[in-house]
């Protein structure tokens, strides 16, 4: 990231300041922080560059798989389950190369971009080459999509994933022998040499509880420890994980991560979608975070999470856009309202603020970017415009400005995307990556090839 270090000047014509919409809003960046935010400023100062819309601060996409972007349309033709969507997740997995990755990657974070998303959770696991050899350097993929965010102008979590086996006691398959390390002794040395930098930070994850064996949950959990970074899981995304778990363990998934010192509050569960009451109990108690994907979890038929008792037991709750059916947090974020409703005949389970701070600030601190997620003198100058003026959000009060974006604007309404004080999106348009939409056909177009 290199942000300009001379101090600039936005006016905003409304501002999401974390519980209210306040109209004329005055920010000053320097280098990559915001170093004033002020109200009352009907006008705006000389010089200053306007906003028009509704700024929030930046949306933190808390889990995605890069790759999943190319598999969009192609899953939608047919029928089957989860599993059978898995076998054509993997036909594309089976084809990526660093170099295919990262025109991929670079493209997909571009839209990220242009969807007002200025963090990304990457939940990595493609990491040797296809049958399992390493590359010449054994994290050239994971390097491929750092680069890739760097490329489109937006931070990212590297949350290298531990993936060593299909299921409970048996091998990885032919297509999961390039995720695999061996062992989790050997995945820890492998990703102790990636290193943070300013548009990067490197986290853990554990496939789940399918792919890491008991016996080495620990090490991947001790190497987040160690150095204080995020540990991500998917947790109980299918009751067929649950059930091979209990036959194997005895136990549900979470308690098996709860037995293996996994939880706590740097730990995110991705998905939580079937759990008992006391998996909530776990959760909650010991402060993991929760991050939803409402629309990959409609989409693969996956089942409503329970994210309100989770988030009232204690868990902090993010979101994440997973399989990039859509990229769009503001969908994301409605979605897990309007799944409650459906499930509960009831409304109004969160309000549009809580909703948001689940799609910023509730994103970052799962990533482990602290000073992310509000507009607030000190705080990492990143920030997204919503146009409170198309055709979609034309109408309501300015001052319902969140309830607007969150229920009923769409990422094609992000105008602007300021990410450590570089203007990578303006007026719609992606600065860095000059044709998003080309950049996308070409990448996928060279993995169908
Ligand atoms: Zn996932």
């Amino acid at each position: 990231m290199t942000p300009t270090q001379q101090p600039r000047t936005y006016w905003l014509e409304h501002a999401w300041l974390g519980d209210r919409v306040e109209p004329g809003v005055v920010l000053v960046t320097e280098g990559e922080r915001i170093s004033a935010v002020r109200g009352d400023a009907p006008a705006p100062p000389p010089g200053a560059e306007i906003l028009r819309g509704l700024t929030l601060p930046g949306l933190a996409n808390a889990h995605s798989h890069a790759f999943h972007r190319a598999l969009r349309g192609t899953v939608q033709v047919g029928s089957g389950t989860f599993w059978t969507w898995r076998e054509v997740m993997y036909s594309f997995a089976d084809k990526l190369t660093p170099e295919t990755y990262h025109a991929l990657a670079r493209a997909v974070y571009a839209e990220m971009a242009l969807a007002g998303i200025t963090a990304v959770g990457e939940f990595h696991y493609v990491h040797h080459a296809p049958g399992g050899t390493p590359y010449a350097d054994p994290n050239a993929m994971g390097e491929a999509l750092i680069a890739a965010a760097a490329d489109a102008g937006i931070r990212i979590t590297l949350l290298d994933t531990a993936y060593l086996s299909s299921g409970f006691g048996q091998a990885p398959n032919s297509h999961q022998l390039r995720f695999s390390d061996g062992t989790a002794e050997a995945w820890a040395e492998r990703c102790s040499v990636l290193k943070d930098r300013d548009h990067a930070r490197i986290g853990a994850a554990i496939h789940s509880v399918r792919a890491v064996p008991a016996d080495q949950l620990a090490t991947v959990a001790r190497w987040a420890e160690e150095r204080r970074a995020p540990l991500h899981v998917h947790l109980s995304e299918q009751t067929a994980e649950n059930d091979a778990c209990r036959e194997a363990h005895g136990c549900s998934p979470t308690r098996l991560l709860a037995e293996h010192g996994v939880l706590g509050p740097r730990t995110t569960g991705v998905h939580n979608t079937h759990l008992t009451d006391e998996d909530i109990a776990l959760l909650g108690g010991s402060g993991t975070g929760t991050c939803m994907c409402p629309t990959t979890e409609r989409d693969l038929a996956d089942g409503i999470g329970p994210a309100a008792a989770l988030q009232k037991a204690g868990s902090p709750l993010s979101l994440g856009s997973d399989s990039h059916a859509v990229i769009d947090l503001l969908e994301e974020a409605r979605a897990m309202e309007l799944n409650e409703r459906l499930r509960t005949r009831t409304r109004g389970h969160w309000t549009a603020a809580a909703l948001l701070r689940a799609a910023s600030a509730g994103g970052h601190a799962a990533l482990g970017w602290d000073g992310a997620g509000a507009l607030e003198a000190g705080a990492l100058a990143d920030f997204t415009t919503i146009a409170l003026d198309s055709v979609r959000t034309a109408g309501p009060l300015p001052r319902l400005g969140a309830e607007t974006a969150v229920f009923a604007a769409s990422a094609a309404d992000v105008s602007h995307t300021v990410v450590g004080g570089r203007h990578v999106v303006r007026d719609g348009v992606h600065t860095l990556v000059p044709d998003v939409p080309r950049a996308l056909a070409d990448a996928v177009e060279a993995l169908r090839g």
